[in-house]
């Protein structure tokens, strides 16, 4: 459930109609609920109830920080996979010991960035990456917390660029290894092993695939105990799914999630992370854009629009489905018609639906691309010197601006020219 809801024949954010915004900031630009972040962090919260648990927000789904205070405030932690996101959650006010460091190729400086700084642990994945951090955290006179990752080699059934658990995949190490593995890291004496860590892929839309993965790290804790170590943290990882298209099957609730956690692992007193982000941004936001052309071509009509796929590059990225609405409510009975919405830039695969049957809408309508939260503005490029598009906040009957769009100006001072030309 989110909160871009028709009032009186118009779409709003909350108690804001979306063309007031359009009308303030102009087009195309992303729109965010409060109350639908709000809602969401606490479904993820509250399915892990009784459970000792913090849920850490994938900050890469969304890392506006005005974003990541509203959650922060609300007790989340972050999971960030870079030295720019582990700043942004620093600036957004979310204190170390609450901010776990993921990602397969972090840097030495990233290292002691976050070492600096304060973290929970880092999400180590793979020997050399241990020694480096061993050595960074001697060479500050400090131990490091980690988890290892781990590859449970399981099918998360998502689409191929979004898979990460399958053996194949550059992620974790294999778990068949991680015994090795963690023996290896019990030696560095700049470690301190905290936890498992696993992270299977994103956008799954059954249980089975993580139960499969919670299932191997449960035995792995027991041999791992076995062996000395002293394992009082799981981080099971994000990715589950949401509705993107609401004419089809939901994907699995947040509390049947949180069932299966328990069944799975909670006879082992450990303190459980997730790691979810499109579950909390992914039906918080919308794009708005407005239909520059209806273009008629040979047996098709295009809807062309002023957003485009640098704005929003899932569906040319992973053929991903958005539903798009108009945001002026269509008169009951209207019936659809079938376009081909597309943005300005020079590629066919500035392509956001092909063949899709919408209500009927005109050069100058606004239209909304709903689930656009997650992975949409933090993937945005300046391709076509295109300005990075504006994010808005809204609460209640409130907006603010929490990025403008850039001038052009600014992103042409960017470049220099050398003194040889
Ligand atoms: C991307 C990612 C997540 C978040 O995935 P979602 O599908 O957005 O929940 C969590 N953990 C890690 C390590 C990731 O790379």
């Amino acid at each position: 459930m989110d909160h871009f809801l028709y009032q009186g024949g118009a779409l709003y954010a909350e108690d804001v109609p979306l063309a007031e915004i359009a009308a303030s900031v102009g087009t195309p630009f992303y729109c965010y609920s409060t109350a639908t972040l709000e809602r969401h962090f606490k479904l993820v919260d509250e399915a892990l109830a009784g459970m000792d648990h913090l849920v850490c927000y994938a900050m890469k789904a969304a890392s506006n920080i005005a974003i990541l205070k509203v959650l922060a405030d609300l007790g989340a932690g972050m999971d960030v996979v870079s030295g720019g996101e582990y700043l942004r959650a620093k600036a957004a006010g979310v204190s170390g010991d609450r901010i776990v460091f993921s990602g397969v190729g972090k840097t030495a400086a990233e290292m002691r960035l976050a070492l600096e700084g304060g973290v929970r642990q880092f999400n180590v994945e793979s020997e050399p990456e241990m020694e480096v951090l061993n050595r960074v955290a001697l060479e500050l006179g400090t131990v490091a917390p980690i988890t290892v990752r781990v590859n449970p080699d399981v099918d998360a059934k998502t689409h191929a660029k979004i898979a990460t658990g399958k053996s194949e995949n550059k992620f974790g190490i294999p778990i068949a290894k991680a015994r090795e593995v963690y023996a290896h890291a019990a030696r560095l004496p700049g470690l301190r092993v905290v936890g498992i860590d696993v992270h299977i892929g994103s956008q799954l839309t059954d249980l089975e695939p993580f139960r499969q993965a919670y299932r191997k790290v449960a035995e792995l804790c027991d041999l791992l105990r076995a062996d000395g170590h002293e394992i009082i943290r799981l981080d099971l990882g994000g990715g589950l799914g949401i509705p993107y298209e609401r004419s089809n099957a939901a994907p699995p609730l947040p509390l049947d999630y949180g069932v299966m956690i328990r069944e799975e692992l909670g006879h082992l007193g450990c303190e459980i992370e997730i790691e979810p982000g499109r579950l909390i941004a992914g039906n918080a936001g919308v794009m708005v854009t407005q239909v520059l052309y209806v273009k008629q071509g040979e047996g098709r009509d295009f809807l062309i629009v002023d957003g485009a796929m640098n704005d929003l590059i899932r569906p040319a990225m992973y053929d991903a489905h958005h539903d798009i609405v108009p945001v002026i409510e269509p008169v009951p009975g209207t019936e659809n018609r079938v376009y081909d919405v597309v943005g300005p830039v020079c590629e066919t695969g500035d392509t956001f639906a092909r063949q899709r049957a919408m209500p009927p809408v005109q050069a100058g309508d606004l239209i909304a691309f709903r689930s656009a939260g997650a992975y949409g503005a933090v993937m945005a490029s300046e391709y076509n010197t295109r300005p990075l598009i504006p994010e808005v906040l809204v609460r209640g009957d409130q907006f603010a601006v929490i990025r403008r769009r850039p001038t052009f100006d600014e992103m042409i001072n960017r470049d220099t020219i050398p003194q040889w030309l």
